[in-house]
Order: C-alpha cells, then sequence, then structure tokens
C-alpha cells in the first residue's frame, strides 16, 4: 500500500496508488462518493495521527476504493507533495550508520560506536520531482545522500528492541542533501544540513504491512545515471530497532516523525576527487520494496 499527497486543480489531497502505479486513488472522495461522508482528512500526517482508524478503514475497504475507476485520477496529471510535505518537527538523522560510508568520510576511527543523531529543520522538505536549489551562492560542496527513511506511527516512549516496529508506520526515501563545506565550517551539522530544498522526499510512504524486511533492502543512488551508492540496509550498523528504540530512551517519538536511516558509501565527498552536485544534475536514489526518488539540481 502506498499512501501518497498530491495536488490536482484544488488543495493537496490524500491518495492511494493503484497497483499498476498509474493512477491515484483519490481516499476522502471515493469514500464520499460511496459512504456519502468521509473520516479521511487532507493530509497524510493527519491520517497517520488517526492510527489504526485509519490503516484498518482502507484496508478493510480496499476493493471498494479500487473499484471506484471512474474517479481515479491518471498519475501524470497530478503533482506529488512530499507524502509529509508539512512535517511538525525536524526531520531526526542517524549520521555515519553503514561502516563503508564512515570509512569515506575519514577513517575506521570515525566508525561510531554509539548512535550519531542530527536534524534538519521542517523547510527542508520538498516533494519528488521538485528541484533542489544549488546554493551556489553560499556552497561549493553541495552533496547528495540516498536514504531509506522511517515514519512513526504510534506515540512511544522507552520502546524496547523487540516492539520497535510495532511503532512503525511506513517507510519512504529521503534524499539528505547537505552543504559539505557549511557542515565543516560551523561543526554542528544543522546549518549545513538544513538548506532550504535539502531533504526531497517520496515519493510516497509504503504501508510496513508490505514491507517483510527493512533491514534488509537494496539501495542506490544514481547521478545522472552513474552508479556512485550501491548497497542494502543489512550493512546498517544500528538497525531500525535499534534506531527506534535508542531515540525514545527519553525521547517521546509521534506520529509522523521523520528519521532518515543514514547514507551507505558513495556520496560525493567520497570520491577522489569529490563529484559535488551541479546545476542541472539529476539524482535518482531507489530503495528495494519503496519505489524510486528522482530529483534535479536547479
Ligand atoms: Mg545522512
Amino acid at each position: 500500500m502506498k499512501l501518497v499527497t498530491a495536488v490536482g486543480e484544488e488543495s493537496p489531497f490524500v491518495g492511494m496508488i493503484t497497483n499498476d502505479e498509474q493512477h491515484i486513488i483519490p481516499l476522502k472522495r471515493v469514500e464520499e462518493s460511496v459512504f456519502g461522508s468521509s473520516i479521511i482528512p487532507d493530509s497524510l500526517l493527519e491520517c497517520i495521527k488517526l492510527g489504526s482508524d485509519f490503516i484498518d478503514r482502507i484496508q478493510n475497504q480496499s476493493s471498494v476504493f479500487h473499484s471506484r475507476t471512474d474517479l481515479h485520477i491518471p498519475i501524470n496529471q497530478v503533482r506529488m507533495l512530499a507524502p509529509i510535505h508539512k512535517p511538525e518537527k525536524n526531520i531526526i538523522c542517524v549520521g555515519k550508520n553503514y561502516v563503508e560510508h564512515a570509512i569515506e568520510m575519514g577513517s575506521a576511527e570515525d566508525i561510531p560506536e554509539h548512535m550519531m543523531v542530527f536534524t534538519k529543520a521542517p523547510t527542508t522538505v520538498v516533494g519528488p520531482s521538485h528541484d533542489v536549489l544549488s546554493h551556489s551562492d553560499i556552497t561549493n560542496e553541495l552533496d547528495y545522500e540516498g536514504e531509506l527513511a522511517i515514519i512513526i506511527g504510534k506515540k512511544g516512549k522507552g520502546i524496547s528492541r523487540e516492539e520497535a516496529l510495532d511503532y512503525v508506520f511506513g517507510y519512504s526515501i529521503i534524499n539528505d542533501i547537505t552543504a559539505r563545506d557549511l557542515q565543516s565550517k560551523h561543526k554542528q551539522f544543522f546549518i549545513g544540513k538544513s538548506l532550504d530544498t535539502s531533504c526531497p522526499m517520496g515519493p510516497w510512504i509504503v504501508h510496513k504491512s508490505v514491507v517483510d524486511n527493512p533491514n534488509h533492502l537494496n539501495i542506490q543512488t544514481k547521478v545522472n545515471g552513474e552508479l556512485r551508492q550501491d548497497s542494502n540496509t543489512k550493512h546498517f550498523i544500528f538497525d531500525i530497532e535499534e534506531i527506534i528504540s535508542v531515540l525514545s530512551k527519553g525521547m517521546t517519538l509521534e506520529p509522523g516523525d521523520i528519521i532518515a536511516t543514514g547514507t551507505p558509501a558513495g556520496v560525493g565527498k567520497g570520491y577522489k576527487p569529490p563529484k559535488f552536485l551541479k546545476h542541472g544534475d539529476v539524482v535518482t536514489i531507489e530503495v528495494e520494496t519503496i519505489g524510486i526518488l528522482e530529483n534535479k539540481i536547479y
């Protein structure tokens, strides 16, 4: 089940992608047409906050939603926003979560013993196909980081490894765009990680029910078709259960929280000489079972 936020001629709406990925099922409009009213909010974040009321409803009524093909909208007739297009909180990001990436950013001494965490401002988030600003007036070292993202579905604190996946709503893809020069100049990562448009996200959220093992998904990043990152989430230093457990030890996680799980080796900075992004480059991230996120640098 793939859930999107899209805009047609009117305001944003929540949709489900058809199995052939050619159409969007506008959930609220179908419900209103079939049942006369709908509980489906206009934002996916609000849907996620409804908890099982939302997901049970669309799972139980799945055949109804899919059968009303007269209301389905061709995917090329809408603009897709980030599935959570206005996050209420910073994006939580795990740093150096693949051994080879930690080494390319320094040396084996950079492999973290404890989970490394930073955040990106909510204003960084843009959708699939949205351009990423090059910010060439303030950075010469814009870089990409293909990552699997976790979307939290249930409020919790002190979550154990064993129950961690119960708190997940689903998964998406994030490009953790980074200005390397600003990242190192300001010591703390926040500015270098929080430039406007530096968090492309999407193209949708895949509900966890269709992801057998999130700790075993191929992940690839290409720039203008050239393969730069090629790994699998089985190489996480801290797996998804550990990420949720460690983060929630003293901090409440809430529905709609977004956690980027770290990037594999092959970022632009890791090449000699470095391969930073420039105007016109197209970055394509593919995560097995989740989908493809593609953005152009403007
Ligand atoms: Mg990252």
